[in-house]
């Protein structure tokens, strides 16, 4: 089904993105309003709103996501370590509803506010 959220358009090729990795299933790239000197996202090419839509035969994709974050965010210069963070819903704050991955890193250590993304 195709769907007209931004994420998928960006998967489609319709709107740019400064894209860092993209293979058959995933795509990562660089957030367009950083919240720290790197902040990127991995999004399934598969429009899943949040980790409410995900169950256990999404398994082998949210994988993915997290097993793609390290080496991705060590291609990025991350190599004193990095955070992670994915909203859901309303309460987790989130504005775009497809499935997506931050990883936001140095060099200086995060602050708290960075928690929300
Ligand atoms: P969330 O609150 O988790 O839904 O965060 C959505 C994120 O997507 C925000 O950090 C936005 O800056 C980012 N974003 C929105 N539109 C774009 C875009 N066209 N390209 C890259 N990042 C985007
Ligand atoms: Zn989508």
């Amino acid at each position: 089904m195709k769907h007209d959220c931004i994420f998928c358009r960006i998967v489609r090729g319709e709107i740019p993105a400064k894209k860092l990795f993209e293979d058959d299933d995933i795509l990562a790239f660089h957030d367009i309003n950083p919240s720290a000197p790197v902040h990127f996202l991995i999004i399934p090419k598969l429009h899943l709103e949040n980790l409410y839509d995900a169950d256990l035969s999404h398994q082998p994709l949210v994988g993915k996501l997290f097993g793609m974050a390290g080496t991705l965010a060590r291609d990025q210069g991350l190599h004193d370590g990095f955070r992670v963070i994915v909203n859901n819903g309303r309460v987790g704050r989130q504005e775009v509803y497809h499935l997506h991955v931050h990883v936001l890193g140095g060099p200086e250590p995060l602050g708290s506010s960075n928690l929300r993304r």
